[in-house]
């Protein structure tokens, strides 16, 4: 019974707890994944903004060696230029210009220069040797009515001829500052590319009558092509450079083909510094990037996260698994060891309770069904003791007054014996049936109890006493019916002592209650047999000994005295001296 009611309770209890414990634990796990894949990719955009960073650093230390070598190279020229004699003559040759920013032709006067013994003009053995010297470009000009015009120089233009001739109009930065005597740094636009250039005015008699350039192309980038090639960031990534139009300057693979990815220039363009992340072939891509001025292009640094990601993600995922399962199989352990087995425990225990509250309901029908009983029987008793009394009194005089020899007497013996039985019986049946109602007198309940044994028929060998350590022993109770109540429990301790022992009476109280306490050395009673003490009719006395009605009785009267009743036995020597003691729980008024 209790064994079906609990296994799949405990099955049903286990299930969701366990359900719930791995939910949370998975979740638990999932977002620890989450956050540190999140906090990776963060990782992953600050290396690369700051690998953007230094690439444009790199940048700028190439732009500010470039400077400073064309200021080098400027001193050297200047020096190697006037270390050979310059003659300007009076005279003067008419040469065809052209405006190297409009692309105008038109006539020119030019006076005529002798350097180192050599006309300037068209001539270019100085440059040429201080192409070998300095490298980088460098170009001779002389003025003329509209700027300053090449007359020797190592720039080619794009037919591969020099740019002998063309000229830089008077309007512009560079002729300006030259004019005023002063050198020009900075980036210009020399034919057809930027170059890092320096100008400086060729002065005699205090006029400007030309200037020295010497030049760097700018975006001669073959130092930081081969850094940058080397460069490889994590598992995936790599540096790039691509200008305005968006044609790829450095990468490892695409080096002069346009970037792929349009948009993104249309994106870069609005902020010159950023990062971006899109997704590429179901791959995440971070693209850091940052505009670098002085070139006029973009340096940039990008990685495929999910490619860096794996390793942490494989290594984060199965860290997590198992740590993850451990933790499940932990805390389902201690659950049911803690918790679960408790509660199987008390649910145990709960089902026994439930079964004994159904016996004790069992009880409880089955005793209003016996008060029922008891008034009907009381009425039969009724009925049968005015008979059954004739029977015995007639019976009796016919046993006294049939001869001494006769056959019958056996027969009448036998006719009187059974009919006290009867008598017996009825009387117990009153008994039960008449306890109903409380007549409380006042009582000294030592003395009662000593008074009750002399009711009892007690063997010689057994010892019987009272024991009392009562202050006051005044109790109210009803003296008829408790005076029944003990002399039954005395009965029953003595009929368990066949072979002697001892019957004591022990005699206990504070001020609102008293306990009695009819302990004896017999048989004991049977674990079994202890629940069913109080029910009516149970005995395990012989048929004509016992009516199992006795301690019923007790139980009744104790109740209506608003007391408590109950029973410790043991009836194995095994476990001890054997015996029984009834303790009875009464108030000191029962009203
Ligand atoms: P009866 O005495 O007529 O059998 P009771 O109601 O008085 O009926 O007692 C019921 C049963 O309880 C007895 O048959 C006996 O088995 C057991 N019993 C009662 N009191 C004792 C006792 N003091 N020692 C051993 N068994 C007892
Ligand atoms: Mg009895």
């Amino acid at each position: 019974m209790i064994g079906k009611f609990v296994i799949p309770l405990k099955l049903k209890l286990f299930l969701p707890v366990m359900v719930i414990v791995i939910t949370v634990v998975a979740l638990i796990t999932l977002w620890f994944v989450n956050r540190s894949i999140r906090s990776f990719n963060d990782q992953i955009s600050s290396s690369l903004a700051l690998e953007v960073q230094t690439i444009a650093k790199m940048f700028e230390r190439e732009n500010i060696l470039k400077l400073e070598k064309v200021q080098t190279n400027l001193r050297v020229a200047n020096i190697q230029f006037f270390a050979k004699p310059l003659v300007v003559y009076d005279d003067s040759i008419t040469i065809e210009v052209e405006n190297q920013r409009t692309n105008q032709r038109h006539e020119a006067v030019l006076p005529v220069w002798v350097h180192g013994g050599e006309r300037l003009y068209g001539h270019h053995a100085f440059v040429d040797f201080m192409e070998e010297v300095i490298g980088g470009t460098i170009t001779v000009f002389q003025k003329i009515d509209s700027g300053f015009v090449r007359v020797s120089t190592n720039i080619r233009k794009s037919d591969g001829s020099r740019a002998v001739g063309t000229y830089i109009p008077n309007v512009s930065p560079v002729a300006e500052t030259v004019t005023q005597g002063e050198v020009y740094y900075g980036r210009a636009f020399v034919v057809d590319d930027w170059y890092t250039t320096a100008y400086e005015p060729v002065i005699i008699d205090n006029e400007v009558v030309g200037m020295l350039y010497v030049g760097d192309k700018e975006k001669d980038m073959d130092e930081l092509q081969r850094i940058l090639h080397r460069l490889r960031i994590g598992n995936s990534g790599y540096p790039f450079v691509f200008d305005n139009e968006g044609t790829l300057l450095i990468h490892p693979e695409r080096e002069g083909e346009p970037l792929r990815e349009r948009w993104l220039i249309d994106s870069i363009v609005s902020n010159k510094s950023g990062l971006l992340e899109f997704s590429e072939n179901g791959h995440t891509r971070t693209v850091a990037y940052r505009y670098f001025e002085p070139f006029e292009l973009y340096v940039a640094a990008t990685v495929v996260n999910d490619l860096e990601n794996r390793a942490l993600v494989r290594n984060a995922v199965s860290g997590a698994i198992m740590i993850g399962s451990i933790a499940i199989l932990l805390l389902l352990f201690f659950i049911y060891r803690f918790t679960s087995d408790r509660l199987y425990k008390y649910l145990d225990a709960l089902a026994v309770s439930k079964a004994k509250l159904a016996d004790a309901e069992q009880a409880l029908k089955q005793s209003e069904k016996l008060a029922h009983m008891g008034q009907i029987s009381a009425g039969i008793a009724h009925e049968l003791n005015n008979p059954l009394g004739v029977i015995t009194m007639y019976s009796g005089i016919v046993q006294d007054e049939l001869p001494e020899d006769s056959p019958l007497h056996s027969d009448i013996d036998l006719i009187v014996e059974q009919a006290n039985r009867c008598k017996h019986i009825v009387s117990g049946l009153l008994n039960f049936a008449r306890r109903n109602k409380v007549v409380a007198t006042k009582v000294n309940i030592v003395d009662f109890l000593e008074h009750s044994l002399n009711n009892v028929i007690i063997p010689k060998n057994i010892k019987s006493a009272v024991h009392s350590n009562l202050e006051d022993p005044e109790v109210m109770l009803d003296k008829e019916q408790m005076m029944q109540a003990f002399v039954n429990l005395e009965k029953n301790a003595v009929e368990a002592m066949p072979d002697g022992g001892e019957l004591n009476i022990y005699i206990r109280g504070d001020e609102d209650t008293v306990t009695v306490t009819i302990a004896d050395t017999g048989t004991g009673i049977s674990k079994k047999d202890m629940d069913n003490l109080f029910t009516p009719f149970f005995t395990t006395k012989l048929a004509g000994k016992g009516t199992g009605l006795g301690l019923s009785l007790v139980y009744g009267v104790v109740k209506m005295h608003k007391g408590g009743i109950r029973a410790k036995s043991n009836a194995d020597p095994a476990q001890g001296p054997t015996g029984t003691q009834f303790i009875i729980t009464l108030p000191r008024t029962s009203s």
